[in-house]
């Protein structure tokens, strides 16, 4: 993990977490008028690494145990003798840095490191409520760590490579070898039955079939390989080839493709009459050029004829960044109609009514069946995005009132529409959104969208005048995946928006996982005092429902409450009465 991007790393921790006061310890605290012989006492009595001076002015300061025996011993060790009555205040660190319990944990750490070279590493004073406190700079550095390692480098799960960490080795991999003779390779692993897995035997049992996919492909791995989870039960792994003559790059890729393969099928049985099957691609780039976009497709596309075929492994060589782009996913399926409308319930935890639908986009691909938006988002072109917004947004505002009038009943009162950052940033928005409720009959103050995370700043920014321009419309605007990695917190106070969705990285955690436990509650505090309407996602176990509850957080979404099905499907569920959340 020797990648860890700085600027990644301010951007995830100045996300949602956690505050000072969880990592603080009790502190002894001396009087500025005590003489040092008598703190010396202090320090020989307890292992502590400092103590807390106060004086009569209010003052707080530190006093280290390292620079303070230091001082006594002196250098020709009379240290002692001259010091021993003077009182220890004198000796105090009054610039010491003294903080807030109730500080987050980043902004500490950055205070703490950024200081002069020669206080770096001295304790951190920690002031709460009644009482002072400490922390030790290491001990904010670790946890710093802790923060990044479980989150955005690392797949929770499973504990392999997030997909970001893998997109950003697969790029430097592909710098790496530009010039040389080396090569560049992709395996791409997806479980053939998961789903039914899932659905038979439960959650918990697919958790840990993936775990122990995941222990597989590591073993298999040479250590200079690394494995990551796409997501779902999609594996990958990125690894550099030293140079070998092009007639075998064919032999070579199926060997690696078999060897993943062989790893994660062999001796796997679940449960009597469950066998694991895998589908593998590789994809192997041209010696010496890498284009990580056309590697990551075209292993992609290996894997899917794999499935397709049976034959458990496929292998695409000579992968160029040349080789003649396919149109992505997504604009094809805009151009033929292949787009579908799903949705999933959005409930309220207190009364246990369906509050809104949130509309999901599918792809129903001739060849390879219903597609979600992880096989189509990330190479769609920009206007693709913004035409899929717009798509969405009409086909789910019709589609809601046709259903309403057909019952004259309205099932629900709000629809929840994403939009892509594309979109956000559009210089007329809030017009094309206008002008599709126009056509449809939808009522303004019945939609509300939801926005992406924006890393840029300057984008929110410039998206901020039409998105108030829909709010004073009645548009309700919701900060999706809140805590997801970026800077959400900081743009929730620039962006006007009326709610927020809490990512469900955090809440799967929530109930064994005390930081996350934390983000959550911190989250659901912060927009129940910026009024805004809290969403949490993902919840997955009654447990998890339980948890939320006891937050009091206002609305739920998930699998536990309701897997996302069509749209049409979802709206005839409905009638005549509504699902209520389980006790
Ligand atoms: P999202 O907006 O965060 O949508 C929620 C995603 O979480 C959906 O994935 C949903 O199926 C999944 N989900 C819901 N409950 C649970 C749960 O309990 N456990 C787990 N593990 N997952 C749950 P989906 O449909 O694959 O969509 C993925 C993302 O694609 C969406 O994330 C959204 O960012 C994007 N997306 C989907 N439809 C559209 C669209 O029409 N326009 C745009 N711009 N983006 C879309
Ligand atoms: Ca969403
Ligand atoms: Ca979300």
């Amino acid at each position: 993990m020797s990648a860890v991007d700085i600027a990644a790393l301010g951007a995830f921790l100045a996300s949602a977490e956690t505050h000072l006061s969880s990592l603080v310890r009790p502190v002894r605290t001396l009087e500025a008028s005590i003489s040092c012989l008598a703190a010396e006492r202090v320090f020989a009595s307890d292992e502590v690494s400092s103590t807390a001076v106060v004086d009569g002015l209010g003052r707080v300061g530190l006093l280290s145990r390292g620079h303070f025996l230091a001082l006594l011993s002196g250098r020709l060790g009379y240290g002692r003798a001259l010091l021993s009555r003077t009182p220890v205040g004198e000796l105090v660190d009054w610039t010491a840095l003294v903080l807030q319990a109730d500080a987050p944990v980043t902004s500490a750490a950055h205070q703490a490191v950024s200081r002069p070279i020669e206080h770096r590493y001295d304790d951190v004073l920690v002031r709460g409520d009644h009482d002072l406190g400490v922390v030790t700079t290491a001990r904010l550095v670790e946890s710093m760590a802790i923060l990044l390692a479980t989150r955005s480098v690392r797949d929770q799960l499973t504990g392999l490579a997030s997909r970001d960490l893998l997109f950003h080795r697969l790029h430097e991999l592909c710098a790496a070898v530009s010039g040389t003779e080396d090569r560049v390779a992709v395996v791409y692993l997806d479980l053939d039955d998961f789903k039914s897995v899932n659905d038979t035997l439960g959650h918990a049992v697919g958790d840990r079939l993936l775990t122990s996919v995941a222990r597989r492909l590591e073993s298999a791995a040479l250590p200079t390989d690394l494995v990551g989870r796409l997501g779902g039960d999609e594996f990958a792994v990125v690894m550099a080839l030293p140079a070998f003559p092009g007639g075998h790059a064919e032999q070579v890729a199926r060997d690696i493709g078999g060897r993943f393969r062989a790893a994660v099928v062999d001796d796997l049985i679940l449960d009597p009459g469950h066998a694991c099957r895998a589908s593998v691609g590789v994809a192997v780039a041209g010696p010496g050029e890498a284009d990580p976009e056309s590697l990551l497709r075209e292993a992609d596309m290996a894997m899917y004829a794999a499935k397709r075929s049976g034959s458990g492994v496929t292998v695409t060589t000579d992968v160029t960044a040349t080789l003649a782009p396919r149109a992505p996913l997504l604009r094809t399926a805009l151009d033929q109609g292949w787009l579908r409308v799903h949705a999933q319930a959005i409930h309220e935890v207190a009364t246990g009514k369906l509050a809104s639908i949130e509309v999901l986009a599918r792809v129903q691909h001739p060849d390879l069946g219903l597609v979600g938006p992880g096989e189509f988002l990330y190479d769609a072109p920009d206007d693709a995005l913004c035409a899929l917004d717009e798509a969405m947004l009409r086909a789910a505002t019709r589609q809601l009132l046709d259903h309403e009038r057909t019952w004259a009943r309205q099932v629900t009162p709000y629809l929840n529409v994403n939009l892509s950052v594309p979109s956000l940033v559009l210089e007329d928005l809030d017009t094309r959104v206008f002008a599709i409720l126009e056509e449809s009959g939808f009522p303004t103050h019945r939609l509300r969208l939801e926005v992406p995370e924006v890393a840029d700043l300057a984008a929110v920014q410039k998206a901020t005048p039409r998105l108030q321009s829909l709010r004073d419309a009645g548009v309700a605007v919701t900060l999706d995946d809140m805590g997801s990695g970026s800077s959400s917190l900081r743009h929730i106070s620039r962006l006007a928006v009326d709610g927020m969705k809490i990512d469900r990285s955090f809440v799967s955690g929530i109930v064994d996982n005390e930081r996350d436990l934390a983000v959550v509650r911190m989250l659901i505090d912060l927009g129940a005092g910026l009024g805004l309407t809290v969403t949490a996602e993902g919840v997955e176990t009654a447990e998890q429902l339980e948890v939320l509850r006891d937050l009091h957080c206002p609305y739920v979404q998930g699998f536990f409450l309701a897997h996302p099905e069509p749209l049409a499907e979802v709206l005839a569920a409905r009638q005549p009465g509504d699902a209520s959340v389980p006790d």
